[in-house]
């Protein structure tokens, strides 16, 4: 199956893929997206109503306190680190884009707790410029479906996919394989037994690479401290 045929069926499932970090100005969706590192969409839903209300933008949130800002968001996790990195996000916004958020890859990568899944995310849902945001789900699921091989780096699926599936697809298609990776492939109970792909699956092949690193990594460990 092509990347675009594997689309297509992920589109049967999920018809209504979409961004689900809720923001109203690109901002908000820079900062929901920084917040997300390493944590659900969800638990993020759950701190950023409070602390747009609170600081909607780049100019209130780079006057705030540190520490208030810790408390709004700490039930996510790495809180401290974020707080500080949102509210100098939103200096470096000020001082150097005029409060505004940029689209190029270069700006964005330029701010502070700024990587490539972030910008790649902001430029696709915000400024609608074709781009394929990499996350845990969409490496997870692009090596199950053979589209990347299990031991690509997240740069290396980024390249794969893009090659794969066709440009005016990568918008959507980034929204699609996230889909498709929380709610019916996930990481711990996928639903095999329904799946259009488990002919030419790879989840075999992947867990082993993974259970094989796992080993490398405690046999390190061991010789270290032997
Ligand atoms: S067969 Fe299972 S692991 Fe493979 S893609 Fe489908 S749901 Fe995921």
């Amino acid at each position: 199956m092509t990347g675009d045929e594997i689309l297509d069926q992920i589109e049967i499932l999920f018809p209504d893929a979409e961004c689900e970090l809720l923001h109203e100005t690109p901002f908000q969706l820079l900062v929901a997206v920084v917040l997300s590192a390493q944590t659900t969409d969800a638990s993020v839903n759950k701190v950023t109503p409070a602390l747009f209300a609170r600081w909607p933008d780049a100019e209130s949130l780079r006057q705030a306190d540190v520490h208030e800002v810790e408390k709004t968001i700490q039930t996510i996790g790495l809180y401290r680190s974020k707080a500080k990195n949102i509210v100098a996000l939103s200096q470096a916004l000020v001082d150097q884009f005029h409060g505004e958020v940029p689209s190029t890859f270069k700006e964005l990568q330029s701010l502070p707790g700024v990587g490539r899944k972030t910008a790649n995310v902001v430029r696709s849902v915000a400024f609608d410029v074709p781009s394929f945001a990499v996350d845990t789900h969409v490496e997870r699921i692009a090596k199950r479906l053979g589209l990347a091989k299990v031991e690509d780096d997240p740069l290396k699926v980024e390249t794969k996919l893009r090659r794969k599936i066709s440009r005016e697809r990568w918008n959507q298609g980034h929204h699609d394989l996230i889909f498709f990776g929380r709610y019916f492939c996930t990481a711990r109970k996928p639903r095999c037994e329904e799946c259009p792909f488990v002919s030419f699956c790879k989840k075999d092949k992947l867990d082993a690479y993974q259970a094989e690193l796992k080993e490398k990594k405690k046999a390190r460990k061991q010789e270290a401290k032997a």
